[in-house]
C-alpha cells in the first residue's frame, strides 16, 4: 500500500457508478492476488465517504496515482460480465458520452447493483450420472414418472429443481433416480422463474410473404433488417420463427419490446409456442429478487429466450443467436434521463459485435430506421397484407369544427358506437389524455391551476380528488373555490379519460365501459384483468390512452374512434407529426383484427390538412416518405445526425451562461459550416420542470463521426470546468426537444 516501488504492481481499474467520465484505480483487497482477478467481477470500494459496487474493467501494473486504497471486497468469483458485453458497454459509453460506471449500473438489476452475490440465486440441478447416461430411453418402463424424468434428462441435459417441479416431477421422483445411482444433484446457476403453465399452441403455416421474409434473414452472421409490416400482418409470427431457428441451433434469442408491450398476453403467446425452452422476462414490474434471478439466468446462458424492455439490451448473453425488436419506432427504447441511450440503435451494434442477425419490426417504422432501409444500410423487408382472414379497416374523417359536440364527440360518432354495441361487437375510443380534465380555471378572474414547479398546467383527477402535475407528480387537493378570488365558478376545461368515461357510461349504460390508462393499470396484471371481458368477446366499450394502441389482439373490436387527431399537426417539435402518424395508424390497427370488418372514425378540426389526408388515404408508409422529404429540405434527422447539449438548474441565467460558453468552446474547435450547425442556447419545450430551468444547444452534422469527436472533447472540457450548480448532459441522437 506504499508508493510505487518499481516492483510490478497489481492494480484494479474499476468502473465506479458516479457521474465522472473516467475509471478509478484501487489495489486488490487484502489476500487477493493477480490470479483471483478477472474483468467483469464486482468489487465493493470505498469512494468519498460511501461504499459503492464497482466493476473490474482491467488489471494494470501502473497507475498515475502514487497513493492507492485497496478495494474493500471482491463480490464475484466468476465474472458476471463476459468480454463481449464489456466491450459493448464501453462502446456505448463512448458513443453516448456517458460515464462507464453509470452504464454498468444501468446494465445491472437493482439487487446486483446493490452488491448482492450472484450465487445467492444458485439452485439445485439434477443431472444424470455416467450410469444414467448409458440407459436407453425405453428404460424404467415400469415406473412411468421416473421414465419421463429420465427421458427429459437424456434429451435436455440437466434441469433445475424449479423447472422439474413446474413439470410436475416432484422430489419423490427425483429421489428415486438419485437412489438408483442414475442421477445426482449439483449446484448450478439460477434458472428463470417458472412461467405459468399454458397450453402449447402449434404454429400456423406461414404465408408466402412471411416465408420470404424469414428466408431473407441470414441464419448465420450479422445482418440488419427492417420489417415494415402493417398491423396484423403476422410480424410476431415472423419473430417467433426466427427465435425458433436460433433456439434449435442452441442459441439464445433476445426480444426487446416497448415498455407497455410486455403484457402477460405476449408472454403467454411465446410460452405456448416454446414449452420446452426457458424464458426470462426482464421488466420493471418484477420484484428486485425476481429480476436479478431472470437477469442471471440470461447472463449465465441458462435462459434460452430473453424478453425485455430497453435495459435488457445490456444483459450479457453468452449464446446470443438473434435479436428482435418489436415496435421499433416506440419512444420507450430511448432513455430520456441519466444515460440517454437508444436500445434500438444499440441492438444493431450488439448484433454486429456478436455476428448475429437483428430484425427491427414495426407497422409504423421510425424515420431513422426507414432511412437506413431506404439507403440500403438495412435490408428492407415488407409484409403488405394482413395475416389470416382480417381485412384492412375502412377509415373516415369526421370534421368537428362548428359541430354540436357532446363532451367532445360528434353525434354521428356516438351513433356508430351505439350501433356497434347493439350488434354485439366492441368499440374502442382513443383519448390521448388521462385524468378528468387537463385544465382547471376560474370563470371570474381567469385563475389557472398551474404546477408551482413546472411550466405546465395541473390535471384534475376527480376520482382521487386531486390536481396533479404529469411532469413532476406534484399533487394538491381538488379545490372547489378559486384560491385567488374565492369564486365558486371553477371550470374544468377539456376532457381526459375520466370525464369521457363518465359521459360514455351515462350514454351507453347497458354495456360495460372499460377505462385503460396508467391510473387504472398500476400493474401489468391489472391491465390483463381489465381486458378480460374484451378478450372474452362480450360487447363492451373500451376507452383509453395509447396503452390501448399496442399489442392487444382483440378480434371483436370493429369500431375505433380517435377523438382528436390534431395534436401532432402544429407542434414545435419536428418529430410531432411522425409520432401522431404512428399513433393513429397503431390505434386504427386495432380495428377488425378478426373475422369482422373494422371501421375507424377520426375526429379532426382540420380534415383538409394535407398530412392528415395523406395518412388516411395512402397509409403510414406514404406519409412517412413524405415526412422524409421534408426532413431532407430542413436538413434534420435522420438526414443529418443531431445531438443536444442540455443544461438545467434552478437559476435560468446559469444554464444559459454555461451553454453560451459551451457553444463558444465548440465553435472554437469546429466553426459552423454547411456540414456542422449550431442552434441555441434555447429553452426546452418544457422550460421548467421540477423547479429546474432547462435549456439546450442543438448541433447537427452531416457526419456522425464529426459530431462524436466534437462531443468527446466537449465532455472532457465540461467535466473539468466546475459547475456544481447545474447539471449538464450530452443527448446523442436526441428524440425529444422537451
Ligand atoms: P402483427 O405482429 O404483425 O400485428 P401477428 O403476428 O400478431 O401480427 O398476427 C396477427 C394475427 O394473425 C394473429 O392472430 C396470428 O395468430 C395470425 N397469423 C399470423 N400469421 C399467420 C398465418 N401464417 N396464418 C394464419 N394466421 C396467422
Ligand atoms: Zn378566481
Ligand atoms: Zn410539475
Amino acid at each position: 500500500m506504499t508508493a510505487n516501488t518499481g516492483v510490478a504492481r497489481v492494480i484494479l481499474r474499476l468502473a465506479v457508478p458516479v457521474p465522472l467520465r473516467r475509471l478509478f484505480d484501487y489495489l486488490p483487497p487484502e489476500g487477493l492476488t493477480a490470479d483471483d482477478l478477472r474483468p467483469g467481477q464486482r468489487f465493493w470500494v470505498s469512494f468519498g465517504n460511501r461504499n459503492l459496487v464497482a466493476v473490474l474493467v482491467d488489471v494494470v501494473a501502473e497507475s498515475p496515482l502514487a497513493e492507492l486504497k485497496p478495494a474493500l471486497e471482491r463480490i464475484d468469483r466468476q465474472p458476471i460480465f463476459d468480454d463481449r458485453s464489456r466491450g459493448f458497454l464501453q462502446w456505448a459509453a463512448d458513443y453516448y458520452q456517458a460515464p462507464l460506471g453509470e452504464l454498468y449500473a444501468a446494465a445491472l438489476p437493482v439487487a446486483l447493483r446493490k452488491g448482492k452475490p450472484a450465487d445467492h440465486w444458485a439452485e439445485p440441478w439434477l443431472e444424470l450420472t455416467t450410469e444414467g447416461k448409458g440407459l436407453p430411453e425405453s428404460a424404467l418402463a415400469r415406473a412411468k414418472k421416473q421414465q419421463s424424468l429420465l427421458q427429459l434428462l437424456l434429451g435436455s441435459g440437466r434441469q433445475s429443481r424449479t423447472a422439474l417441479n413446474a413439470r410436475g416431477l416432484n422430489s419423490t421422483v427425483c429421489k428415486a433416480l438419485v437412489e438408483r445411482g442414475l442421477a445426482r444433484w449439483v449446484s448450478g446457476p439460477t434458472a428463470p422463474p417458472p412461467m405459468e403453465l399454458v397450453e402449447p399452441r402449434p404454429a400456423p403455416a406461414l404465408n408466402d410473404e412471411q416465408r420470404e421474409v424469414i428466408e431473407a434473414v441470414s441464419a448465420e452472421g450479422f445482418s440488419a433488417s427492417l420489417l415494415e409490416g402493417t398491423t396484423g400482418s403476422g410480424k410476431t409470427e415472423v419473430y417467433l420463427r426466427l427465435m425458433e431457428r436460433a433456439l434449435r441451433a442452441g442459441r439464445q434469442a433476445l426480444l426487446l419490446v416497448p415498455e407497455i408491450g410486455l403484457t402477460p398476453q405476449t408472454l403467454r403467446r411465446i410460452a405456448a409456442r416454446f414449452p420446452d425452452f426457458r424464458i426470462a422476462a426482464l421488466h420493471s414490474g418484477l420484484a428486485d429478487g425476481e429480476r436479478a434471478r431472470a437477469w442471471l439466468s440470461a447472463a449465465s446462458g441458462v435462459a434460452d429466450i430473453v424478453i425485455g424492455t430497453r435495459s435488457a439490451i445490456f444483459t450479457p448473453l453468452p449464446r446470443l443467436g438473434v435479436i428482435l425488436i418489436d415496435e421499433e419506432h416506440d419512444g420507450s427504447f430511448k432513455q430520456q434521463d441519466g444515460v440517454r441511450y437508444s436500445a434500438r440503435d444499440l441492438s444493431v451494434v450488439l448484433a454486429k459485435n456478436a455476428g448475429v442477425p437483428v430484425l427491427l419490426g414495426s407497422a409504423t417504422p421510425s424515420l431513422e430506421s426507414l432511412h437506413n432501409a431506404l439507403s440500403g444500410r438495412y435490408q428492407h423487408l415488407r409484409l403488405r397484407h394482413r395475416a389470416g382472414n382480417a381485412r384492412p379497416p375502412e377509415i373516415s374523417l369526421v370534421p368537428i369544427l362548428h359541430q354540436q359536440l357532446q363532451e367532445g364527440f360528434a353525434p354521428q360518432v356516438l351513433r356508430h358506437i351505439d350501433q356497434t354495441l347493439k350488434r354485439g361487437e366492441q368499440a374502442l375510443v382513443f383519448i390521448n389524455r388521462r385524468g378528468y380534465s387537463p385544465a382547471l380555471t376560474c370563470d371570474d378572474c381567469g385563475w389557472l391551476a398551474d404546477c408551482p414547479h413546472c411550466s405546465a398546467k395541473l390535471t384534475l383527477h376527480r376520482r382521487q380528488r386531486h390536481l396533479r402535475c404529469h411532469h413532476c407528480d406534484f399533487r394538491m387537493r381538488e379545490v372547489h373555490s378559486c384560491p385567488q378570488c374565492h369564486s365558486r365558478n371553477l371550470n374544468a376545461l377539456g376532457a381526459g379519460t375520466e370525464r369521457s368515461e363518465d359521459f360514455l357510461t351515462h350514454t351507453f349504460g347497458n354495456f360495460p365501459v372499460i377505462r385503460v390508462d396508467r391510473d387504472t393499470t398500476a400493474s401489468k396484471q391489472a391491465l390483463d384483468r381489465l381486458l378480460e371481458p374484451a378478450r372474452n368477446g362480450e360487447p363492451c366499450l373500451l376507452l383509453g390512452t395509447q396503452m390501448l394502441a399496442k399489442g392487444h389482439h382483440l378480434p371483436k373490436v370493429t369500431l375505433v374512434v380517435i377523438q382528436d387527431a390534431d395534436g401532432g399537426l402544429f407542434s414545435a417539435d419536428f418529430r410531432a407529426p411522425e409520432r401522431m402518424g404512428q399513433l393513429l395508424e397503431q390505434v386504427a390497427g386495432r380495428a377488425g383484427r378478426g373475422e369482422l370488418p373494422g371501421h375507424v372514425l377520426v375526429q379532426s378540426r382540420y380534415p383538409e390538412h394535407p398530412l392528415l389526408q395523406l395518412l388516411l388515404n395512402k397509409g403510414y408508409g406514404a406519409f412517412a416518405r413524405q415526412l422524409m422529404e421534408e426532413r431532407k429540405i430542413a436538413q434534420l434527422p435522420p438526414i443529418r445526425a443531431m445531438a443536444l447539449v442540455r443544461a438545467e438548474c434552478e437559476e435560468p441565467r446559469w444554464a444559459e451562461e454555461f451553454l453560451a460558453n459551451a457553444r463558444d468552446y465548440l465553435q472554437a474547435l469546429a466553426p459552423p459550416s454547411p456540414e456542422l450547425q449550431y442552434l441555441g442556447p434555447v429553452p426546452a419545450l418544457l422550460e421548467r420542470k421540477s423547479g429546474r430551468f432547462r435549456f439546450y444547444i442543438q448541433i447537427t452534422a452531416d457526419r456522425r463521426g464529426l459530431l462524436q469527436k466534437l462531443l468527446a472533447q466537449f465532455s472532457q472540457w465540461a467535466e473539468s470546468s466546475k459547475n456544481r450548480r447545474l447539471r449538464w448532459a450530452v443527448d446523442m441522437d436526441a428524440q425529444e426537444l422537451s
